[in-house]
């Protein structure tokens, strides 16, 4: 039957294809909705240097604060912007809120005078041609130098399109934010052109810091990351560390900075200004 009927017929009678567009076109007017009536939200998690154990960075990551169904993590509704191409206008508020909040730290807080913020990229975001005006125009709105900013892309965005994706990363450099490559280690990254980009520092992803502190592999290889970094004068920061045995074994194998539950959980603007002023975040009550 769907062969004689075409392509419009399987569209309309097979039903887990027309479940699925119903889904999806459902999906797109919630998202659409909560952008308008401003039911989303930026968390802020802690980056501290491995050795002070000071703020140096947060991480902004984006809440959907859902009606009916409470706080959404982006898992629920990343994927589906990232589909329907309202990620890049929700991406847009997400920076442009992260640029605000850090202009009101420091306006708020002398000691926020060296704060950086992280803001994540998506792939379409990061293929947008308005992108680069996006961000120039949302630090001068906010009033923030472009140093303050880092972005964060992964390696299979850089991967996909070698030579556009170069060519975006200049120009961004040539704004004069800072680019990060996030959950390193779980992409394809070819070495040779890691070397040709405009890169200041590497996300070492979780998966590598889980059982770093009883692993043997794992040392060798966030070892390795380690001297890279240093090879190709990258920072390098360790994502997901909750334990002080984790932190230990990553300090001592010589990594920047670090970022986990065991400094802090995404947390409210007002929790990370009681920060700033802390004198160290290893402490479990700040988790
Ligand atoms: P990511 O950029 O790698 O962010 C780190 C994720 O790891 C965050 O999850 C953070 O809460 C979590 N995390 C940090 N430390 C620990 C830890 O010690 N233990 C555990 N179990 N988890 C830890 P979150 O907030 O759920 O975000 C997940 C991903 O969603 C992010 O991964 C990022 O890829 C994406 N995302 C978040 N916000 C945005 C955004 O504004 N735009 C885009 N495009 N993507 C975003
Ligand atoms: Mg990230
Ligand atoms: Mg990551
Ligand atoms: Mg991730």
């Amino acid at each position: 039957a769907a062969k004689r009927g075409g392509r419009n017929a399987y569209a309309i009678f097979d039903p887990t294809m027309s479940m699925s567009v119903l889904e999806e076109a459902q999906q797109r007017a919630d998202l659409e909705h909560a952008l308008e009536h401003d039911e989303f939200r930026v968390l802020y998690q802690p980056v501290v240097d491995m050795h002070t154990q000071r703020l140096t960075a947060v991480e902004a990551l984006v809440r959907w604060q859902h009606p009916r169904d409470g706080l959404l993590g982006p898992y629920h509704f990343i994927a589906g912007a990232e589909a329907n191409g309202l990620i890049v206008p929700l991406g847009r508020w997400v920076l442009r809120q992260a640029c605000a909040q850090l202009a009101r730290w420091r306006a708020e807080r002398p000691e926020a005078a060296g704060l950086k913020v992280n803001v994540n990229l998506s792939a379409r975001q990061f293929q947008y041609a308005g992108l680069v005006d996006d961000v120039s125009a949302a630090l001068a709105d906010a009033g923030l130098d472009a140093a303050s900013l880092t972005l964060e892309i992964t390696e299979s965005m850089l991967m996909a399109d070698i030579e556009a994706a170069k060519e975006t990363l200049h120009a961004l450099r040539r704004l004069g934010v800072r680019l990060a490559i996030d959950d390193f280690g779980t992409g394809y990254s070819s070495l040779s052109y890691l070397k040709q980009l405009p890169v200041d520092v590497i996300k070492i992803d979780k998966t590598f810091v889980d059982e770093v502190h009883i692993d043997e592999d794992d040392v060798a290889l966030v070892d390795a990351v380690a001297g890279l970094g240093q090879a190709l004068k990258m920072q390098t920061v360790a994502e997901g560390i909750e334990t002080d045995e984790q932190w230990e074994t990553l300090r001592r194998i010589g990594i920047d900075h670090g970022q986990g539950y065991l400094f802090g959980r995404p947390a409210e603007p007002a929790d990370i200004a009681a920060l700033l002023s802390a004198e160290t975040l290893s402490d479990p009550q700040h988790v």
